[in-house]
């Protein structure tokens, strides 16, 4: 099979019919083999009755229901999971996202070589709200994930090589920084294609501005994971040895300052009374603190059972 279109929808039943009469008429056009997996997103609409009929017309549709909403990227792990094309694309169901890129896509993948190919939806049909704290979230995700030819990092429309998929897990939020994941896998031939972009035509957007909370929380997790997911003891090690160090000179400050006050006769405080005492107790704990907390993520990670998994390209 040529094509895998992948589909996350959460109530979306009056853009299903439109969606899948354009898929289809552009593989016909181009004569690919394909298959579209809608997945349902636990809709409370009847998209998934949609889905059962277009499936009647067309055997190339598949459908998956989850019984209750549990996000886009569950959604999308699932239909990657199913993916059996060479190529798999991935489109949002709202219409936003225009089928007519795929024969471009299919191109970039097989032809250039892409292990990724992300849309650019360089004209946004968005509201202002959504469009300027994007441009900050994705020049934040340029910089931390390392990957400096994307403009667009959640977009909807992309595609990927099957090798890729089969490779990807998406879990939790973590749909917006899927290049970013392909990245740490090694897949580092991550191309962009400028795409079309369309004004929502039914239904509304399902991610409010929390969107960038959660998101901005998602990248640190991603770069603490990709940096020191195997070895955090020299995340926190570091830390605790940088604090427990501050406080061991402050409290040697502190005690030769009395004691040469004591030994010379002069007036002498308390230690107490020192700024610096405070400074070393608080700084002591929580380096000490921070060492407690290296062990135990050294142990969850010798429990692990990925510990000893690599990514292997080749084998001969
Ligand atoms: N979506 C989903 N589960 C959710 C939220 C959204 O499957 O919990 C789907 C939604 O139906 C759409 C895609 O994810 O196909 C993108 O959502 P939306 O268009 O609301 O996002 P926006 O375009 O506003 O970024
Ligand atoms: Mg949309």
């Amino acid at each position: 099979m040529d094509i895998s279109v992948i589909i996350p929808l959460y109530n979306e039943a009056e853009s299903l019919p439109e969606l899948e009469a354009w898929i289809h008429r552009v593989m016909e056009a181009n004569k690919f083999s394909y298959e579209i997996i809608f997945v349902n997103d636990g809709s409370t609409d009847n998209s998934f009755e949609v889905i059962r009929e277009l499936q009647k017309k067309n055997p190339a549709v598949k459908g998956i229901s989850f019984r209750r909403n549990y996000g886009k990227s569950p959604a999308l792990n699932t239909g990657f999971r199913r993916a059996q094309g060479d190529v798999v694309i991935t489109m949002d169901a709202d219409l936003q996202d225009s089928p007519d890129e795929i024969p471009e896509l299919y191109r970039m993948i097989t032809e250039d070589n892409y292990d990724v190919v992300s849309g650019w939806k360089q004209k946004r049909y968005d509201p202002l709200s959504k469009t300027i704290p994007t441009k900050l979230f994705n020049a934040t995700a340029r910089r931390v994930s390392g990957i400096h030819n994307l403009h667009d990092f959640n977009c909807g429309l992309k595609a990927y090589k099957q090798k890729v998929v089969r490779r990807l897990e998406v879990y939790g939020d973590m749909h917006r920084y899927i290049p970013y994941l392909a990245k740490n896998l090694g897949f580092n031939r991550i191309g962009e294609k400028i795409v079309h972009h369309q004004a929502r035509k039914y239904g509304s957007s399902k991610f409010g501005l929390d969107r960038f909370v959660n998101g901005y929380l998602d990248l640190l997790t991603l770069w603490f994971t990709n940096k020191f997911g195997k070895k955090p003891m020299h995340f926190f090690g570091l830390l605790g040895s940088l604090m427990f160090m501050l406080g061991f000179i402050a409290v040697i400050c502190v005690g030769a300052i009395k004691l040469y006050n004591l030994t010379h006769g002069l007036h002498y405080t308390l230690v107490t009374d020192s700024p610096y005492f405070y400074i070393s107790l608080v700084t002591m704990l929580l380096g000490t603190q921070l060492f407690l907390t290296g062990f135990l993520g050294e142990l969850i990670v010798r429990n692990s059972s990925s510990r000893n998994e690599y990514e292997i390209d080749e084998e001969i």
